[in-house]
Formats: C-alpha cells, structure tokens, sequence
C-alpha cells in the first residue's frame, strides 16, 4: 500500500497535506466514519480522493451538483486517475457505460447524483453489494438535514447506507453547517463513532474592503483598470442593476457579462461557461451565480449592493481565491440600501421571520459601520474567536488614531443608568441630544443628564455606542425592542473612573489605489516574470480547450505562477513545483518548459529553482499584496544595516509607517524586539499592557513618561502579542 504522502505527490503534485487533510485521509483509510467540516476552498476533496487512491476498489462520492462533478471527473481524469460520473443529464447507454466499468473495476472513484440512489426501487445500491467498494463520501452533507439550508429529500436514501454496508466507511463533508445542523449530519447518516474535524472559516487570503457607496461604476473600473489580469464577480441585487452594469463595463472596454435567473437556461449555462473557461473577465450577477462555480481563480468578489445578511455575504466572498492566492473582497455600503432592504424585509403576517430578517440585516450594516477588524467581526459571527488586527482587512490596514472616549462614554453610560437600563439607542441618543420629542417625558427632562451630550451628532453618537458595544464597555439586550444594558467594565467607567481609549480611522484603507509595489508570489522574495505568466496562461487557455475542460482543471494560478517565478528548466525541477504531479508532468512538462527556457534564452535567465524553500518552511502565506512588498523592502532594509531613519529616507516613507512596518514583524516573531530597544525597558511596559482590555500606546505613554517613546511602548506591546501567540509553545 503506499503512503498518503506519497499518492499526494505523485498524482496531484503537492507535498504536504493540510492539517486536517491529514487527519480525515488516515482515519479514512483506518476505515473509520468522518465528519469534515472545511470552508470552501479548504481541500476538502482530497480528503476522499486521496483514500480512495489508497485504498482497494472503488470510492462512491455522493454529490448533489452536477456542474461540480464533471468539474471533479476532468480534474482527476487530467490528472491520469480513473474517475467517472452518473447522472440524469446523461442517457440511458452512457449510464450503462460507465455501471459496466464499475463492474469491470475499472474506476477509482465515481461519482453519483443522489436521485441515482433511489432510482429503481434502489437498484444501484444493490448493484454496489457484489462488488468492492472502497469508501462512500457525502459531499454538500448539509443537504441531508432539514435544519441546512439546502435540504434535498433524495439525500434521505443515505440513512439506510450504514445499516447496509457497515464495514464501509463513511466520510461526510460539507461547508456549512451550525452545530444543530452538524448533529443531524451525523445522526441522518448514521455515523459510527465519527471523528470530527472542523477546520477554520477564516479565508485568510482574502483581504476585506468597505467603501462608501459613491460613484460606484467608476471606482469599479478603476478597480479593473488597476487589475488588468484579474476576474471577478460583482454581484447586484436587481437582475436590472446587472445588466446596466455589465453594459456600462462592456462600454468601457471590459470583457464582461451579466447573469441573472430570468435569463434562458441555455444562455445561462453559456455565460456561465464562458466564465469558467476564462473567456468572460468579469462576472455581473445577482445572487443566483455561483452555486456550483468552482472557478479556483476568482481573483475579487464586489458586492456593488448590500448583501441582506452575513450568511450570503460570506458565502459569496468566499467564491474568491479558492487556489489560495491573495484575493480581494469589496462592499460598496450606503445607508440607503440598508433602508431599501429594510422594506424589503418587512413580510406582511410573518413577524418572527420579519425580524429575524431585520436582525440580520442589522448584523450586515453593523459590519460595514464598525469600526473594527472586519475578519474578527466575521469570525466571531461564526462562533470563532479572533484577536483582530489581521493586517488585511480595510480596518487594519488603515492609519488609526488613538482617541480619548472617556468623557463622553461617561455621559453615555451615566444617561443609560440614569434611565434605568429601560430603553434602546435611539431614544437614549434623543435624551442626551436634548431632544424635545415626545417621547422624552417630563420626568426625563428633569433628570441631570438630560441634554449633556449636543456636542455630538446623532451619527458620532451611535458609532461610540457601536464602538462601546465591541469592547465590551455595553450591550444590547435580545429583547424584542432591544435596550442597553450596563456591562461590569461599564461600572468601572462610571464609579472607578477608568479610561477609554478608542480607535479611530484616520484615513481608510481602499481598495481602489495604485498599488505601491506589485510583488506576485507572496511567499517569496524572488521575481515574477509576469509576460512569462501571460504566456503560460494562453498556453494553459490552449491545452484546455483541446481537452473541453476549465483552465484550472490543467493547472491553478499557483501552479503558473510558480512556473513564471522559478523558471525551471528539466523535468526533475518541475516536481518541486505545486501542483506538478508525476502524471502532469509527463503529459505537459515538455510543453510548458519549452515555453520557459525559450523565455529565459530571450530574457538571459536561468532557473531559480534553488532558491525555492522546501514548501514546508516557508512562511505562512502572506496574504495581502501590496502590504507584503511593503513590508518586504522595509525588512531588507533593515537586515542590510538601515536604521529605522535611513529606512524612512530610503523609501520616502513616514518615521511612523517604518516604525509600524517593524514592529509588525515583531509581533511576528521575525525581528526580536531586544533588536530595537534597550531590552530593560520592555518588562516595565508588558506588566501595563497586561493589565490593559485594548492595548492603547498613548495610556501606557501616560504612566510611563519621558523617559520611553512610543516606539519602545509599540515594540514591547508587539513582542507582548506575539508572546500571548506563542505562549502554549513555551
Ligand atoms: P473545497 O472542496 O473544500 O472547496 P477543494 O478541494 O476544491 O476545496 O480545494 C481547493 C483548492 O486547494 C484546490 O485548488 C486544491 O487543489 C488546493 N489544495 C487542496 N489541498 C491542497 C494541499 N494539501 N496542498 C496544496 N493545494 C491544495
Ligand atoms: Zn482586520
């Protein structure tokens, strides 16, 4: 039998498995039932495939998208494993073909539509009892409870697979799922014992922008004019918003389409192809894109109206970089889509589903209007827990400013208390603005805080109730007509004088800049030869279409890449390159190194495949472009002997943004902060920092004095974060 590892090299060219990869292929191949729960673009497919190669016979992967699974069959096909489908889009003899290579045992894998189950009294599930079956896999597994979103009644034909094959194991996979959900899956299918494994949801390669939703059509073409060679989809809420922008595009000289369901199916299927196929750049449509669309280089998700909640709004983004490279997803945000929405919403004689509704459209305008992390926000959505400053969201990316909320949060507090914890925002906000609505009463117009808080407008007073709400100095009841609520950090504001420090965005990060310095493979400092990478994407577009399967079928953006960074030059260096199995190489690697070694005669190159880390130890994938170049020349500056002033004159950057660069690396581990400062100052800053809710420099500052910079106050508090990381490894 060989080795996982081995078959992971050999037939699909990487050479490590994701952590939980692992664990599902050998528990897998132990014959044991799993439970794998992965977002998109996590790998959950090689969890089944790589067993299945493993493994003697045939697997059966269950999976309710027909479009996905020729997609899968061609990959593995390309890929010189033995694969096939059954379905109802195909006759009665194809049908009949491909049963008899079952028979024969001639397939690997084959996929199945869940109807096939129950066809014919079940006759192929009896068909299956003669012959050697080697695995079964629930792809979309969500799809068998009805507490998912996406309940099919032929997935119910799979509660009885247990009780007829119980010595197969059962891998169930999906990237949905709540834990009620996630309970069901594995009672409905009538796992035995199941190991679960959930990985993640953060998609760290992608990086999230908010914008104001102003002159949208230009800053979208800006956008595309920036990225010339990247495809995406702009997702709209009416089918009309996406014709008029795919028209708009079109006029402007962008390859673009729209799609929309009221649209022929025949058409709909075209436009579709043609995105996946690479010949449609950018993808205009309503929600109904996507499901089923596995194109791996989707280099940016717009959302050019507001999504009505989280759910939608992750999902779609997250069609994004599924070939893990660094990808982008924007919202353009206005408040008048959230009041169109709002109507929207309001479904006469259902009020439990009315307000739910409203809740999670409220959650989707909360995002966009916090000031915070996005990625946190999202992750802490999901049930997950995240420190924020993931340096690739708008928010972190942004120049802050520290902020002395103190006094007004005391006027805020001291108001609510005052009215007893009993109302919601808006009258709270009336109250202290003086309002003379009738809602204020009498009594309250009488109470001392009335009025003390018209230096603010009613705008800068939810955006501190918001930014109050996230660090935990208040909250909002789940009450029908939510109120606010005091929390025990709110006391220590009101009675103990404690301060708060906030953050405030400076100026915010866009999306739609010039990029600084392109740097494409964001491991690495080596260049990428980017007419070369054009070339080995028309050549892939070529051998694609020879073959009538997607261009990423043939090899991901990764893989060329690679190819257009390390130049290699004989067969025995390709192996080294991602997604270069033996089978791959054998059947293209003489066409793609012509390719290469022509360009590196034209160019007076040669291969740099030496300086390609063994991809095990190489730094996690630095997720954001421009940032990583940044950063990059920041750091070798530094190393060649720079100090941090000559940096700063050297790229005619500000002190501060040097500074910053720096000590991100700090709190990264790369740079000792001993390196940047006298190491007996750093003790007497962390025992601050401890003691702190928010890290805030200029509240140490205070304590410490003169006598420290801030420099040395944001050094410490950095190698202080990346201690907390670290701490279980101590
Ligand atoms: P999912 O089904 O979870 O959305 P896929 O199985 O389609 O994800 O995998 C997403 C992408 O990641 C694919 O391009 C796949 O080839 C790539 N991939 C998966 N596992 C690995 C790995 N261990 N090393 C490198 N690339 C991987
Ligand atoms: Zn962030």
């Amino acid at each position: 039998m060989k080795s996982p590892e081995a078959i992971l090299q050999q037939y699909f060219g990487y050479d490590s498995f994701r952590l939980n990869q692992a664990n599902a292929v050998e528990n897998v191949i132990a014959k044991k039932d799993t439970f794998v729960l992965m977002p998109t673009g996590g790998g959950k497919s090689l969890c089944y495939q790589v067993p299945a190669l493993v493994l003697e016979g045939t697997a059966i992967i269950i999976s309710p998208l027909i479009a996905l699974m020729k997609d899968q069959v061609d990959a593995l096909r390309v890929n010189g494993i033995s694969a096939a489908y059954v379905n109802s889009s195909m006759n009665i003899f194809e049908q009949n073909d491909t049963l008899n290579q079952l028979k024969e045992g001639k397939l690997k894998l084959l996929y199945v539509a869940p109807e096939k189950l129950s066809a014919d009294n079940g006759s192929f599930l009896k068909l299956l009892e003669g012959l050697n079956i080697s695995l079964f896999a629930v792809d979309e597994a969500h799809c068998v409870s009805h507490w998912g979103h996406d309940f099919r009644p032929d997935y119910l034909f799979l509660n009885g697979l247990k009780e007829r094959f119980p010595q197969i194991p059962i891998i169930a996979l999906t990237a949905s799922a709540d834990e009620i959900t996630r309970q069901d899956i594995i009672k409905q299918l009538n796992l035995q014992e199941p190991i679960v494994l959930i990985s993640s949801f953060d998609r760290p390669n992608i990086k999230y922008f908010v914008q104001p939703k102003q002159s949208v059509s230009s800053h979208i073409l800006q956008y595309l004019n920036e990225h010339p060679n990247d495809s995406g989809i702009i997702y709209c809420l009416s089918r009309k918003g996406t014709e008029d922008m795919a028209n708009n595009l079109k006029v402007n000289g962008v390859n673009a389409a729209f799609y929309h369901a009221g649209i022929s199916s025949v058409e709909r299927a075209k436009v579709q192809e043609d995105f996946i196929k690479d010949k449609t750049r950018v993808m205009v449509a309503t929600i109904a894109f996507g499901m089923g669309i596995d194109k791996s280089n989707v280099r940016f998700v717009m959302h050019a109206d507001l999504p009505k909640n989280i759910e939608s709004y992750y999902q779609e983004t997250g069609r994004a970089g599924r070939d893990g490279l660094p990808s982008e997803a924007i919202l353009f945000y206005s408040n008048a889509d959230l009041m169109k929405l709002k109507k929207f919403a309001m479904i006469e004689g259902n009020e439990e589903q009315s307000s739910l509704m409203l809740r999670k459209l409220q959650q989707m305008s909360d995002f966009a209007e916090m000031q915070k992390c996005r990625r946190q926000y999202l992750m802490e959505y999901f049930g997950e827990s995240h420190d924020g400053n993931c340096n690739s969201c708008d928010y972190c990316l942004s120049d802050l400013e520290n902020w002395d909320a103190t006094m007004d949060a005391q006027k805020l507090l001291s108001a609510i208390f005052r009215l007893k914890e009993r109302y919601g925002k808006n009258l709270i906000i009336d109250f202290l603005r003086g309002s003379k609505g009738v809602k204020i009463t009498e009594y309250m117009r009488n109470l001392p805080t009335y009025g003390i808080g018209n230096n603010g407008d009613k705008s800068y007073w939810h955006n501190l109730i918001k930014q109050l709400i996230s660090n935990d100095f208040l909250r909002e009841s789940n009450e029908e007509f939510s109120v606010l609520k005091l929390t025990e950090n709110s006391k220590e504001i009101l009675f103990r004088d404690k301060k708060v420090n906030l953050r405030k965005v400076k100026t915010l990060s866009k999306a739609v800049t010039v990029n600084e310095i392109e740097t494409f493979d964001p491991t690495d400092n080596v260049e990428t030869n980017l007419e070369l990478f054009d070339d080995l994407r028309i050549l892939r577009r070529e051998l694609a279409e020879q073959e009538n399967v997607p261009p990423y079928v043939i090899f991901s953006d990764a893989t060329l890449l690679e190819l257009a960074t390390y130049l290699p030059d004989s067969k025995e260096e390709l192996e080294q390159i991602s997604g270069f199995g033996a089978f791959k190489i054998e059947k293209y690697g003489e066409l793609f190194l012509k390719m290469i070694v022509d360009y590196c005669k034209n160019h007076h190159l040669t291969s740099k495949i030496a300086e390609k880390a063994p991809k095990k130890y190489r730094a996690p994938k630095q997720t954001n472009k421009s940032e990583a170049g940044t950063y990059t020349i920041t750091f070798q500056l530094y190393k060649a002997g720079n100090s941090v002033e000559e940096i700063a004159k050297i790229r005619n950057l500000s002190l501060n943004t040097i500074q910053n660069h720096l000590a991100n690396f700090v709190e990264v581990g790369t740079i000792k902060a001993s390196e940047l400062m006298d190491i007996k100052k750093i003790d007497p800053i962390i025992s601050i920092a401890k003691t702190q809710t928010i890290q805030s420099l200029k509240a140490i500052k205070e304590e410490l004095g003169e006598e420290f910079s801030y420099f040395e106050i944001h050094i410490a508090v950095a190698f202080y974060k990346w201690q907390e990381k670290n701490i279980n490894q101590f």
